[in-house]
């Protein structure tokens, strides 16, 4: 095995997954409360005491409300950038062991290569990130998982980063017109979710799926839905419908909430 990964949970309500290699455990955000956190850890048979590290995106509470929580901890480091380390900080009382990085650049986390890379969301400093893994020899060839959920449009420099990876979670936000019909959000808020830096809908998930040139996914998470405005057979009908529908990589839309059993990649 070279990575193993689990999301724990993903919605638009709480965010976080677990990526395993043979020399370090991490988090890939931490959107629940510490306490689930550690349940739902618990439940794929695995322990907060086990984990090294935390990487936070951006500061939204569905992707850092277990930070408080997790800070008790001392053996935890937190990885980010200063904007969300800073947003991230000002609400807490306690200091976390934050480990700062710089957007756009690359850094190593024992046997992880780590990418950021900016996305268009509606924060401080927001990104996504590569997980690289292995040095291309035969017995450890190159293993690698983007995340890239919370962008208002898919820009160049996210086509770019994503497509050689094998493992792809991506943002399939809301079904525009379960948006639309939705009583509960006043306009404003549609307005910001359908926004160049709100979040992405069903169809612009497909978009990018039906016109990447020759990706090298493997496996393709479809994921932050949200609860009121989404569903996992909207994403499904979407994503299948019209021509496109024969793909060379297997896809999993995320239901919100729930555990999705281990990847290994
Ligand atoms: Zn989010
Ligand atoms: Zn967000």
């Amino acid at each position: 095995m070279a990575m193993c990964f689990t999301i724990l949970g993903s919605s638009s309500s709480g965010n976080c997954s677990l990526l395993a290699t043979n020399h370090c455990k991490i988090l890939i955000d931490a959107g629940y409360s510490g306490k689930q956190l550690c349940k739902l850890l618990d439940s794929v048979g695995e322990s907060i005491d086990n984990i090294d590290a935390v990487f936070l995106t951006h500061e939204h509470t569905d992707h850092t409300a277990g930070i408080r929580g997790l800070s008790r901890f001392q053996h935890l480091e937190f990885y980010a950038n200063h904007g969300t380390a800073k947003a991230v900080q000002s609400k807490l009382s306690r200091r976390p062991s934050w480990k700062l990085f710089e957007t756009g650049t690359t850094f190593q986390f024992r046997d992880l290569d780590i990418t950021s890379f900016s996305i268009p969301h509606d924060a401080y400093d927001p990104v996504g990130f590569i997980f690289k893994n292995g040095n291309g020899e035969l017995f450890t060839p190159y293993r690698s998982l983007a995340w890239a959920t919370d962008l208002g449009y898919v820009s160049e420099l996210v086509k770019e980063r994503i497509r050689q990876v094998d493992v792809l979670v991506l943002e399939a936000n809301h079904d525009i017109e379960m948006l639309n019909e939705d009583t509960k959000r006043p306009w404003a808020v549609k307005q910001r979710i359908t926004g160049r830096h709100g979040h992405l809908s069903n169809h612009a998930a497909k978009e990018l799926l039906d016109t990447m040139e020759e990706p090298r996914w493997k496996q393709v998470y479809l994921a932050h839905l949200s609860k009121d405005c989404n569903s996992v057979e909207k994403v499904a009908q979407t994503v299948t419908n019209g021509k496109n529908h024969t793909r060379a990589y297997n896809i999993t839309v995320v239901p919100p909430g729930e555990t999705v059993p281990p990847f290994e990649l």
